[in-house]
């Protein structure tokens, strides 16, 4: 109903067209859908949730019905409860625990060719940060493997990971997993990254960051009790640094026979259902008698910065329904006595109206002029909107002229 009040489509505007074009998911999937996200980021919050107590065991009876969904939700991902990344223990409050660089090198800037990249970051090597242990890290999703590596001069390593797991989150894990395994004690340690958005989440980390930057804040304070100076640098990607160039390489090269890490970013598995639901939208859809009489209807937000304003947006919510108020459409409903055109003696619904009443043919033809198509290519407005890709601006024109 609200959707309906939202949209300014009428009552009888089928349920499925409705939440096709309003984008929206099916009201019990979506109550569903969140209460799974619900008991998903306690887990992610691990000891700083209410229900959860140190060891991650629920302190609060879970009743049955949500224990069930939860242990099918786990056993769906392929993954256990364990394996959630969650908050560190002791939450890190933003402070310089760490240098972020992200431009202040002149080889950080995209814009210069990858040569000149190149030696501008030896020169920096050679002159500035000399005595560092340099590490360089990278994330790879291909169709089969979504995986990790890490090089220093003296190890490496690569690891699949968890294939719902971001890019973003992978970028984050290499570093989690570089200063686990790759750091030597005895040294400040310089981490080379390509991913700039992982360095700036650090940058800014706030209690809303997600979890694995709070991870990875956590593995860097732990490096600094070791009186460690830790410094992440951002550079360019594939920009011929020796380093990345490796690290690149060894993440892309991962085979089924590398060692699975199989931690899973709660914000990515979030992202994941959202996906599905809308996705289960969408094939409702396409699986009705709808699809096949209307077509394909995009998203009306999809089509927002290109209305006006609010009336605009009722035309074309109900034109792309085919609910736009006509005396075909009355009639249908009981509520016309005449389904059909005076002068054509044909339906009088809104295709008629657009592309065949030759009432309107003087309009039709500033149409055609604006949208520089011939609208007896059409034979349907299921074609009309297919063949102009839903150029709404010049439609809306033709009812303002009406
Ligand atoms: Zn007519």
């Amino acid at each position: 109903m609200a959707l309906r009040v939202a949209l300014g489509l009428p009552k009888w505007t089928p349920n499925i067209v409705l939440m096709k074009i309003a984008g929206q998911e099916v009201l019990s999937e979506k109550i569903k859908r969140l209460a799974a996200q619900f008991l998903i980021r306690q887990l992610a919050n691990g000891v700083h949730s209410p229900i959860y107590d140190q060891n991650c065991k629920p302190s609060i009876k879970l009743i049955k019905r949500d224990e069930v969904m939860l242990a099918n939700l786990v056993t769906e991902l392929d993954t256990s409860t364990d394996h959630i990344i969650a908050f560190p223990d002791t939450l890190i409050s933003r402070s310089n625990f760490c240098e972020i660089f992200l431009s202040n090198f002149s080889f950080q800037n995209k814009a210069h060719p990858a040569f000149l990249i190149k030696d501008l970051f030896e020169e920096v090597v050679y002159k500035e940060i000399q005595d560092y242990h340099i590490i360089a890290t990278d994330a790879s999703k291909s169709h089969s493997f979504t995986s990790i590596a890490g090089i220093s001069n003296l190890q490496s390593f690569v690891y699949r990971i968890h294939p719902i797991n971001s890019i973003f989150t992978a970028e984050a894990l290499a570093i989690c997993q570089a200063l686990d395994e790759l750091s030597v004690i005895d040294k400040n340690l310089l981490l080379l990254t390509d991913s700039y958005s992982v360095l700036q989440a650090l940058k800014c980390l706030t209690i809303k960051s997600p979890k694995v930057i709070h991870r990875l804040a956590g593995k860097i304070l732990v490096r600094k009790n070791f009186h460690q100076k830790i410094s992440l640098v951002w550079t360019p990607g594939h920009s011929l640094i020796h380093w990345n160039e490796k690290a690149d390489l060894r993440a892309k090269t991962v085979t089924e026979s590398h060692p699975l890490l199989e931690w899973i970013a709660y914000e990515d598995i979030i992202s994941r259902y959202q996906t599905i639901s809308l996705q289960n939208t969408n094939h409702s859809f396409q699986n009705s008698k709808y699809q096949e009489s209307i077509g394909d209807i995009p998203a009306m937000l999809a089509l927002t910065p290109w209305l006006k304003n609010r009336r605009e947006d009722i035309i074309i919510a109900r034109l792309l329904t085919r609910m736009i108020i006509t005396p075909a459409l009355l009639h249908r409903f009981g509520l016309y006595n005449n389904p059909r055109c005076q002068i054509c003696n044909r339906d009088n619904n809104i295709e008629h109206i657009i592309l065949f009443c030759s009432k309107y043919s003087n309009h039709r033809s500033i149409l055609c002029a604006k949208l520089n198509f011939d609208l007896q290519l059409c034979s349907s407005l299921k074609v009309f909107f297919f063949k102009t890709s839903f150029q709404i601006s010049g439609i809306l024109g033709f009812f303002f002229n009406l």
